[in-house]
């Protein structure tokens, strides 16, 4: 029997975020503005059989929730295969995906009986030639449109991310307001992130999640107690109102301490930090069933090793040169 996934900071980790492929369609200007560019000489994404070993192992620890992510998740054409894998290994409980909503509409109901019941779409705009402008494409409507069908086919937990950004779309608060009350969704508010390939985009238009906090809280908005396994947002509700409304600030006081997730790229490098300086290859001990006890040890003894906090208000965003490398 193993021990939970912990490290030296007594964090506990129950969360796992899983790229499946760093190729995007999508341009955001504050991640990927040039488009996907293909590196040579890149190793292959993980196999459906290495994730499913990953997963295992993972499992192994106490881990109990996977999100998966990218790049673009649902351009890896073994998309339904790895989530059903993913949801049926034995002590996962729950299977999410943040998507920047690509064929959601036609798509949501294969992902709800793959095993899919959460998911994140990324909406930075709820204007349809200012979403065009952030993301390359004009593809708003296809994207609500995917919400929608994503409800239909029985995705309960759907929420929203968008990226404020300051002279960008930080006039848009009242306009996502009224929208996830008129949906009663939820939202998150991602603080924009400084990475090796946005310094001077980040200088421009980072907006500290404090502003919004401070908005709400002049309209009545008051924060929630934070759930068991839930992820970096303080959320926030009105009274009486439906609809919800988190901010993810990774720049404010403590950020990390409550941090309970680990991430694996999609060639199968673990990330302690979404801003550490280099993933750790597991690759060489998911070849074959008969690693799965070595693999545990392995990620149990480098998880203990985990930094206690990014480094990021010192400039330094470790070795992520866009959060499409590793998935945010
Ligand atoms: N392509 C998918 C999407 O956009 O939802 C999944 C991957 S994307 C890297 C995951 C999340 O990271 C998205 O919500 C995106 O808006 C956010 N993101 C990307 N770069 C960011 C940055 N520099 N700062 C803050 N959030 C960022
Ligand atoms: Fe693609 Fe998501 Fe990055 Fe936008 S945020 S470029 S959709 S990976």
């Amino acid at each position: 029997m193993f021990e939970p996934l912990t490290d030296g900071h007594g964090r506990r980790f129950e969360y796992l975020r899983l790229s499946l492929t760093d190729v995007c369609n999508f341009r955001c200007s504050y991640c990927l503005p040039d488009g996907y560019r293909k590196q040579a000489g890149l190793p292959a994404n993980l196999t459906v059989r290495e994730i499913g070993r990953l997963i295992a192992a993972f499992a192994k620890l106490g881990l109990w929730k996977v999100r998966l992510t990218g790049g673009e998740p649902s351009l890896r054409p073994e998309l339904l295969d790895i989530a059903r894998t993913v949801a049926a290994t034995p002590g996962i409980r729950k299977l999410a995906m943040t998507t920047n909503g690509y064929r959601l509409a036609s798509r949501a109901a294969d992902y709800a009986a793959a095993g899919i019941s959460a998911l994140n779409v990324s909406i930075d705009s709820l204007d349809p030639a200012r979403f065009a402008a952030i993301t390359g494409h004009a593809r708003l409507g296809e994207v609500l449109d995917g919400i929608a069908a994503a409800r239909l086919a029985g995705i309960t937990s759907i929420k929203l991310n968008s990226v404020l950004m300051r002279g960008v779309n930080d006039d848009e608060l009242d306009a996502f307001i009224a929208f996830v009350q008129q949906h009663d969704l939820a939202l998150r508010f991602i603080e924009v992130m400084r990475t090796n390939d946005n310094p001077a985009f980040f200088e421009r238009h980072h907006l500290a999640g404090a502003e919004i906090a401070a908005k709400l809280a002049t309209l009545g908005w008051q924060a929630l107690p934070r759930e068991a396994g839930a992820g970096p947002a303080v959320v926030y509700a009105q009274p009486g109102r439906a609809g919800q409304i988190g901010i993810i600030a990774p720049y404010a006081k403590d950020f990390c301490a409550t941090c309970n997730r680990l991430r694996v790229s999609a060639r199968g490098k673990l990330h302690l930090c979404l801003f550490g300086d280099h993933g750790i290859d597991l690759r060489p001990l998911l070849q074959d069933d008969g690693q799965h006890d070595a693999l545990v040890a392995r990620i149990a003894a480098l998880t203990a090793t985990k930094a206690p906090a990014h480094r990021l208000h010192e400039g330094n965003s470790g070795g992520t040169p866009h959060l499409a490398s590793i998935g945010g």
